[in-house]
């Protein structure tokens, strides 16, 4: 029996692309990966190694109590605090209690409180009078510039927000 070949689209980003532009990125589209029978095929990371996930979670240890935290917000469902080395003004991550290393593990049972992290954003933001707007933003793992291994959502805001992302 012919064993199915998978074909998948690999998006080579640099810096300066700007994925806004839909022509940029159908020219960036190149269909030159092929995974076969669960073969690894090379990372997009290869030589771009920033960032690499931290082994210790350490906002298990802020949960937790065993290290500190500026919290601003408790609640069953989950914690808000200031970053410890913020990235604007305002720079506010708010995290599940429930472990989840990363977005790419969620899962359907965890729709309602992806919604209750997201309600618990706008409510900071409206306590913060974040009234001319901020960021949100949710790292994936090494590519995505992930470093802490708990899912988390930065709440960014008290500056013009640059598009794309570094
Ligand atoms: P990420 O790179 O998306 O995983 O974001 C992790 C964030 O956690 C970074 O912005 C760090 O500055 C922040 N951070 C790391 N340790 C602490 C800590 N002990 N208290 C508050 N923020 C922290």
């Amino acid at each position: 029996m012919v064993k199915p070949t998978i074909r998948f689209k690999v998006f080579p980003v640099s810096k300066k692309d700007n994925l806004h532009n839909s022509s940029i990125l159908e020219d960036s589209i190149k269909e030159d990966s092929v995974l076969e029978d669960n073969k690894l095929v090379p990372s997009i990371l290869d030589g771009f190694k920033e960032k690499n996930m931290l082994a210790v979670n350490i906002f298990k240890k802020i949960i937790e109590r065993t290290i500190p935290a500026k919290i601003i917000h408790e609640d069953e469902q989950c914690l808000a605090f200031h970053d410890v080395n913020p990235q604007a003004p305002v720079h506010i991550l708010i995290i599940p209690k429930k472990e989840i290393v990363t977005h790419d593990e969620i899962t359907e049972g965890d729709e309602q409180l992806l919604g209750h992290l997201h309600l618990v954003a706008v409510k900071i933001a409206r306590e913060l009078q974040l009234f001319d707007g901020y960021r949100l933003v949710l790292n994936c793992k090494d590519a995505g510039g992930q470093s802490v291994p708990h899912l988390h959502l930065h709440l960014l805001s008290g500056r013009p927000m640059s598009w794309p992302p570094g």
